[in-house]
């Protein structure tokens, strides 16, 4: 039924379209008030002079738009594996069964099963992470900026926090050092250059106001060159010297060290604890390879007056979490088998062979389907790990490169990528240096048909 927009008197009623075959069969599925809302839309549609309008299709796509998950399943082929727009890390079965089981039953979250009494939710993980990081207690929190924050409120509000000028840090988004003191309530003392920074830089700050001297990571740069960084070890001893605390911000935590899988490293937090800090705090969700959450490993007595503050109580992490924080933990307690078992640690292992072969298999269909317009090439690539991890480093990686032919490659180039985000499992790679690149190191072997399958529906 295809109504030219000119005929009015043409446009049928809400009721009559409601009474097509293929209109009511959308009922069982989505409900008849989202079916009807969609029938009101496509007539306003036509109304409004929308020309060539066939109707029970238009109905049907406006009620499957609509009951499209917002939280869309996406190929990230950007190259970065730990993509915070993306979601960071992809979990691991055993996260995904033990968040299943806190979500459908109740469970012993803060009921100590053993004495019959009530409990601390941070039970759940607390002997993991000191086993794991080899501090005396720890606690969780909603992601690392709410760990780093809520060490700095409850340590060192309205006293002074002795910071390295090269370590202070912006995460993408709104994770400012400066900025998070300043709301923690800390006064924020610089200390050193950009580039180099003394252990007398750090002694020669060190007053009445002191609360805390701190280190952080520098996540996502790098400070080469002439350079002169005071180590956690050097500061440790300062700090304890004059009866202070020190803290370290790792960002990313990974709890074993990378490179015996081939890997850059990356400091540990059982380094740090090791070199003598007192509190260390990373995040969940980055090398980690959990759910998002803030992590603070360290000394018993500070971990309890974290505990105590109201703020804990508002930044706390859910079971869910929880449950997936521990199933990922218990993984650690065998590391040869991590790279098998963890996603996160499965992608950045991945060998370039393997991504080769698979950009190999990739390749014909993908030409295919583009045509003689564009020229698709297997490439080699370099990955990045993502999410402040590793920043400087890169993996050798894989994937395709389409390269428009004709004229005007650069609209061309954004129809293709538009193209590719449109499908039902959105692909996502990026545009460089006048071709598009998917950096296969990301796509599953297991994903593989439903991706080249998908390629029909491309529009470009
Ligand atoms: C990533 C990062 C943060 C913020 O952690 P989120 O888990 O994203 O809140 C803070 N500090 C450093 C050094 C980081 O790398």
């Amino acid at each position: 039924m295809t109504v030219p927009a000119t005929k009015f008197a043409q446009i049928p009623s809400v009721d009559r379209v409601l009474g097509l075959p293929e209109v009511r069969a959308l009922f069982e599925a989505h409900g008849r008030a989202i079916v009807t809302g969609a029938v009101r839309e496509v007539l306003a549609d036509m109304r409004n002079g929308k020309d060539g309008i066939a109707i029970a299709q238009a109905v049907r796509e406006t009620v499957e738009a609509r009951a499209r998950p917002n939280l869309r399943r996406v190929f990230n082929l950007t190259g970065t594996v730990l993509h915070t727009n993306l979601g960071r890390a992809v979990l691991p079965e055993e996260a995904v069964q033990a968040a299943v089981s806190a979500m459908t039953s109740p469970c012993a979250l803060e009921y100590d099963v053993d004495a019959g009494g009530r409990g601390d939710r941070d039970n759940v993980v607390e002997e993991l992470l000191c086993e794991l990081t080899g501090a005396e207690s720890a606690t969780v929190v909603n992601n690392n900026a709410a760990a780093v924050f809520l060490l700095l409120n409850t340590l060192a509000a309205r006293k002074e926090v002795v910071v390295s000028r090269g370590e202070l840090i912006e995460i993408g988004g709104a994770f400012r050092m400066p900025d998070i003191m300043a709301r923690a309530g800390a006064k924020l003392v610089e200390v050193g250059t950009t580039n180099r920074t003394h252990p007398q830089d750090f002694e020669n700050s060190i007053g009445s106001k002191t609360a805390l001297l701190m280190k952080v990571h520098c996540s996502n740069y790098a400070v080469t060159g002439f350079t002169r960084t005071v180590a956690e070890s050097e500061v440790a001893a300062l700090a304890h010297a004059r009866q202070l605390p020190f803290a370290v911000d790792l960002g990313s935590g990974t709890l074993v060290d990378l490179s015996r899988f081939g890997l850059p490293k990356e400091p540990t937090p059982a380094e740090s604890i090791a070199a003598g800090a007192d509190l260390v705090t990373f995040s969940g969700d980055k090398l980690l390879g959990g759910p998002q959450a803030g992590i603070l490993v360290g000394k018993a007595e500070f971990i309890r007056r974290i505990r105590k503050n109201p703020l804990k109580r508002a930044l706390r992490v859910g079971k869910i979490t929880l449950a997936a924080l521990e199933a990922v933990l218990r993984l650690y307690r065998d590391p040869e088998r991590l790279p098998e078992r963890l996603p996160t640690l499965r992608l950045l292992t991945r060998p370039q062979g393997d991504i080769s072969r698979q950009a190999g298999r990739l390749h014909a269909p993908m030409q295919a389907k583009l045509g003689p317009d564009w020229q698709v090439a297997v490439a080699e690539t370099m990955s990045q790990i993502g999410s402040g991890s590793l920043p400087v480093e890169r993996l050798p990686s894989a994937g395709l490169s389409m390269r428009p032919l004709s004229k005007s490659p650069g609209t061309r180039l954004k129809r293709l990528e538009a193209a590719f985000r449109a499908l039902p499992v959105p692909v996502l790679g990026h545009v460089r240096e006048g071709a598009l690149h998917l950096d296969l190191r990301c796509l599953r072997i297991e994903d593989e048909a439903e991706f080249v399958e998908q390629l029909d529906g491309l529009s470009c």
